[in-house]
């Protein structure tokens, strides 16, 4: 599993040429400005300073009742406090007031950021949803006043979450899209993260050579050479591709810098998961005293930070080292008290490694049953995290990477081609092989476009795809007057399924509510996702009363599906339905309100029903 790399934080508007004297009594709204830019610069480098000069800033402003001012200081307050992992309530409570300092201000800028800071604090307690729900404000807001850099950032944030749910194929494709846009704007804090990112992410998927080559071209980056932090999580993440690999020594050396560099900068988390690593090296040396020694102080690191996730991390490797010793009492206890920390936290890869670890004790202890118990627990996990589905998904994600991957290689053929163009052999060369790398490219072009067409959760069409299908059908049925009908599907209470079964069965609702509207629906009738919980159908050549027959069945499908092969406790899922037809209307945004106003009806009624014009 991707462990928590130190988040990006942001880079706002630099005011170039501080020299704040940190201890201006009667400082001027421009000083206060000064030293909270400083306290940004410094936050990473030297977190202690930057806390003290926001702490300066935050006391003048309140002096002065520049308000501008205290918002801007309570959120380099908070954010500085979160790297020195302060009490999270503090952190918190300072985010909060600076994001509703900033709403009143009308500030979108330091929302982002609040906001942003405000979702990792959730992602660390466990709280997968609210995070994520507080990532989907700050990309609306990003989007917004049209600023791609934080929506790259926000992103890239997002895939963490993704990818501590085991939710690999959305982790990569967040990545992706930060790493396009980082590349676009020339952001090059971005595309240090991204590819750091990435090559973690690939490291996890076994694809070592590439995630080698991210890693290695993420610290090559210039930012790369000034942002400590970044470079010392980068090295962790390369140490533990080469560890995992059986490159000790190599791995060793990595780690070793890692765990300098976030000394240096002070950043707990990222030491605790050096230590971590390289205390995991000791051991595969046989060096147990070494291991054993810097295992405890990234304990006692996880601790003084209260990080669930990383103390259930350490708390596994030490059961492991307990296992090894033959102490299987101590090791089972301490593997129990893994799961209780793990299982509320939803960390799907870990807790597939504490089962099997179960699993083991039980089977040296000759109890073939609890043995049983662990193992279903533990391939019930790993089809979460490896399932069929995701697995398909990402499969189409790393061949779009390759595709992309081999545009580049073509542009720089191209360039090398154009440099050479007077050594006539070796331009033919390259000609030649442009020619093999287009070749290859137009057999994936195909490919390609129906990735655009696709949503990448459900597999059936997109958005993007809808709206450019409902625009040409309806005119061509308005020409030709053909019927056409249009229906909304919109999932009851879905959110209830969500918070009460975790986001992961949502979506395998969701994907099985796609495949039995493909199933019944015929090979001419469009199903796509319109958005979340909402489906749309197109029915081409269909009158409203058949489509309303079609709909009813769909309705009773869904009502009548055996839920609990999902999960257990899961009963009823339904939905509503919203159904017009282009009978009355001669366009096609009418229709469509009309359509949302049928759903509202069929919600408005009772749900679990469809509500028709067929007046
Ligand atoms: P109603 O019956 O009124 O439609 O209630 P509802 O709970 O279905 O409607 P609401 O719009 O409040 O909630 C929709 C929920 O759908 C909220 C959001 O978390 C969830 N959702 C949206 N997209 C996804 C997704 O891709 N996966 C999962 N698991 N949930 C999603
Ligand atoms: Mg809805
Ligand atoms: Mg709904």
């Amino acid at each position: 599993m991707m462990q928590d790399p130190a988040r990006s934080e942001w880079s706002t508007a630099s005011h170039g040429g501080i020299t704040a004297s940190s201890s201006a009594l009667n400082a001027s709204p421009q000083q206060i400005d000064r030293l909270n830019a400083q306290a940004h610069l410094l936050r990473h480098s030297d977190s202690q300073q930057a806390l003290l000069l926001c702490q300066q800033a935050y006391e003048q402003a309140l002096r002065l009742d520049y308000q501008v001012g205290l918002a801007c200081s309570l959120l380099r307050w908070g954010v500085c406090s979160y790297i020195l992992g302060h009490p999270v309530a503090q952190v918190r409570a300072r985010l909060q007031a600076a994001l509703e300092l900033a709403q009143a201000l009308g500030d979108t800028q330091a929302q982002i950021e609040a906001l942003n800071v405000l979702a990792m604090l959730h992602a660390d307690s466990g709280a997968n949803d609210l995070a994520l729900q507080a990532y989907d404000r700050c990309l609306a807001l990003a989007r917004n006043i049209g600023d791609s850099r934080y929506e790259g950032r926000t992103l890239g944030n997002m895939a963490l979450v993704h990818s501590s749910l085991g939710q690999y194929a959305h982790t990569l494709d967040h990545l992706q899209r930060y790493l396009d846009l980082a590349e676009q704007t020339g952001d090059e804090e971005g595309q240090t993260y991204a590819l750091a990112n990435l090559g973690q992410l690939l490291s996890t998927l076994g694809e070592r050579e590439t995630a080698q080559r991210a890693l290695e071209r993420s610290l090559a980056t210039p930012h790369s050479q000034q942002d400590l932090a970044r470079q010392s999580s980068t090295r962790l993440h390369l140490g533990e591709l080469l560890f995992k690999h059986g490159e000790v020594g190599e791995a060793k050396a990595h780690l070793l810098e890692a765990v300098q560099l976030s000394r240096r900068t002070g950043n707990l988390r990222d030491l605790c998961d050096a230590l971590h690593a390289l205390s995991q090296a000791h051991h595969a040396d046989d060096d147990q005293d070494a291991a054993r020694i810097i295992l405890a102080e990234a304990h006692e690191l996880a601790a003084r930070v209260d990080d669930g996730r990383r103390l259930a991390a350490l708390q596994l490797t030490r059961s492991k080292t307990l296992i090894e010793s033959g102490d299987l009492d101590g090791a089972h206890a301490s593997l129990q008290a893994v799961l209780q920390r793990a299982e509320p936290l939803g960390m799907a890869a870990l807790l597939a490694e504490t089962h099997k670890a179960l699993a083991s004790i039980a089977e040296a202890r000759a109890d073939y049953q609890v043995a049983l118990q662990h193992f279903r627990s533990f391939h019930q996990l790993r089809e979460t995290l490896h399932g069929d589905q995701s697995q398909q998904q990402l499969r189409r994600i790393l061949i779009r990477q390759q595709v992309q991957e081999l545009q580049r290689q073509a542009d720089d053929e191209r360039n090398r081609s154009q440099e050479l163009s007077s050594e006539l052999t070796a331009a033919r060369q390259a000609d030649q092989e442009k020619q093999m790398l287009l070749q290859q490219l137009s057999a994936q072009t195909e490919m390609l476009h129906q990735l655009s067409r696709e949503d990448g959760l459900t597999g059936v069409a997109n958005r993007r795809w809808l709206d450019l299908q409902l625009a040409q059908e309806f005119e061509r049925a308005r020409r030709f007057a053909h019927p056409l009908s249009v229906a909304m599907l919109d999932l009851d209470h879905f959110k209830s399924i969500n918070d009460r079964f975790t986001h992961l069965t949502g979506d395998k609702v969701l994907r099985a509510v796609a495949t039995l509207l493909r199933d019944v629906c015929r090979r001419s009738d469009l199903v796509a996702r319109y958005g979340g919980e909402e489906f749309m159908l197109l029915l081409v050549g269909t009158p409203i009363t058949q489509a309303a027959s079609l709909c009813e069945k769909l309705r009773l499908r869904i009502e009548q599906y055996d839920w609990s092969t999902l999960h257990p406790e899961l009963k009823n899922v339904t939905l509503s339905i919203g159904l017009e037809s282009n009978a009355r209307f001669d366009q096609l945004e009418p229709l469509l309100a009309a359509v949302d106003t049928r759903l509202y009806e069929a919600k408005h009624q009772g749900r679990n029903r469809v509500s028709a014009g067929l007046s």
